[in-house]
């Protein structure tokens, strides 16, 4: 067989939310860039894997291989997301270590995210590039890459004990209120794990980021200068994005989409708390009679209740698993709306939903995914963060690119309730703020479409990233001939 383009391996870690986008980088690479890709699929098992690949838009376009793992034995089923997650990143090592082995096309290079550095070493192993792709936003890896360099009794001091900002060199500071878990316990093994996270990525060919210049300029520009964040860390910084899963060419037939088609322009505000969010009892009955009462159109994915665990139902699901009654629900919540809104069962098409004419609003967890969705599709936000960097997320959408509003108190603190979702409701879908917002959105839709198209920076970016690959190709080949 001769080798004629760049072999890029994926690994993508567990969970939609870090799956899609990794998937959406392979399709780039392969149909913009002539490389060749392999996806590795953690889950916990073979069936989640193939689950989790259920929709997926392109069949045909790469290599998938599978790595399941089994962590029941190794931690409690009650252990947070992030811990489930990194276990079964580690445990999934060795077969990684095999499978890229087996490999006849041995790959150019390998991709990790945010939970994969430690399979960087493997890279190391094999002698091939090694890059780390952060499916959030540039502001995050600015953190994570300052994590280590952060004076530990400074951040006890000021941050946790003081509640003062977090600076980082260059970049919006993070206010105590929106915090990473990582650094509210800096004597635990998680917070080592954090710096040692950002160490590593500084340690990398070069880190590709999933937004864009115009997006998130000056956090981009502190990551590049050797005076502030650009000099923590030897791997340049492509920003890449915006990479969002495409709309199904609908040939389904889907009862929310036709039900959309019968509302007029704008009008539906879509509420959905990512992959895998969802809210407490009581929370829950504010969230409907606020919806309710804000008298617009709705669509809302619905999920059972959850007191202590926001984001309970990360790794199970996978757009497959959809069976859900709906006794969460007010009384007569469902009959008294059927004319106006509609509650999906567990998992919506979302980029088909947030593309759709009649869609006006989004309220949303703030997973970086859905931000891009929205942004792309030129939707207004209501934030509502519950977990991971989530917090971060929302003030950046309302505190510096002004595209969404928010509540007064934070979700993760107290109940948010019915007259206040009335009232944001009412400010994106119906006051003049909402039509402010709109605009703003809209400009951004267009600086997304702008930045991927051929001469864009993103396109250009990530054509840099592989033509480091077709180089380090070249020099493995001149290597095995000579
Ligand atoms: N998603 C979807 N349908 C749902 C919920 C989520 O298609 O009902 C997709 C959504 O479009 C996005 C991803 O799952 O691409 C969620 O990623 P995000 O970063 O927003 O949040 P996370 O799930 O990681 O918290």
């Amino acid at each position: 067989m001769k080798i004629t383009k760049p072999h890029v391996a994926l690994l993508a870690s567990p969970g939609m939310g870090h799956l899609i986008p990794v998937l959406e980088l392979g399709e780039r690479f392969v149909t913009q860039h002539n490389v060749q890709v392999t996806v590795f699929v953690v889950g916990t098992d073979a069936s989640s894997v193939q689950s989790q690949l259920s929709n997926f838009p392109y069949p045909n376009l790469f290599n998938i291989v599978s790595l399941p793992v089994d962590i029941s034995s190794l931690i409690d089923a009650d252990a947070s997301i992030e811990i489930k997650i990194i276990v079964m990143m580690q445990e999934c090592l060795p077969s990684l270590r095999s499978a890229i082995s087996a490999m006849k096309f041995r790959p150019t290079a390998l991709v990790v995210d945010l939970f994969g550095t430690e399979a960087m070493a493997i890279a190391d192993e094999f002698e091939i590039m090694k890059y780390v792709f952060i499916a959030s936003n540039a502001w995050l890896l600015a953190v994570t890459l300052y994590a280590p360099a952060i004076n530990r009794k400074l951040l006890i001091d000021e941050h946790l004990n003081q509640k003062k900002p977090l600076k980082v060199p260059g970049c919006t500071s993070v206010r105590f209120e929106d915090t990473l878990d990582p650094f509210l316990l800096p004597d635990d093994p998680m917070y080592d794990g954090f710096a040692s996270v950002g160490m590593k990525m500084s340690m990398a060919d070069g880190i590709l980021v999933n937004t864009w210049e115009d997006l998130e300029s000056k956090t981009l520009a502190s990551l590049r200068d050797a005076n502030m964040l650009g000099s923590l860390s030897k791997a340049p910084v492509y920003p890449i994005g915006p990479l969002v899963r495409p709309t199904a060419s609908q040939t389904q037939e889907s009862k929310v989409l036709n039900w959309l088609d019968n509302q007029p322009d704008e009008s539906v505000i879509y509420v959905s708390f990512g992959s895998g969010g969802t809210l407490s009892a009581k929370q829950m009955i504010e969230l409907a009679w606020g919806l309710e009462m804000s008298k617009q159109r709705f669509i809302w994915v619905g999920r059972p209740p959850m007191e202590n665990d926001a984001s309970e139902f990360y790794l199970s699901l996978t757009g497959n698993n959809c069976a859900s009654n709906f006794d969460y629900l007010p009384d007569g919540f469902l009959t008294r709306t059927k004319n106006v809104g509609i509650v999906v069962p567990m998992w919506a098409p979302q980029t088909d939903i947030l593309s759709h004419r009649s869609v006006g609003g989004f309220l949303s967890h703030c997973g970086w995914n859905s931000i891009l969705e929205s942004i792309v599709n030129g939707v207004p936000i209501i934030a509502w963060p519950l977990f991971a960097e989530q917090k971060m997320n929302a003030t950046m959408l309302t505190e510096e690119i002004g595209m969404a509003v928010r509540s007064k108190q934070l979700p993760t603190e107290s109940i948010i309730d019915r007259e206040e979702i009335e009232s944001m409701v009412r400010r994106i879908m119906v006051d003049k703020e909402g039509e402010e917002i709109r605009t703003r959105v809209k400009n951004l839709q267009n600086s997304s479409k702008k930045t991927c198209s051929k001469d864009g920076s993103s396109y250009i970016s990530l054509s840099r990233v592989a033509k480091g690959c077709e180089i380090s190709l070249l020099g493995q080949l001149a290597m095995d001939q000579g």
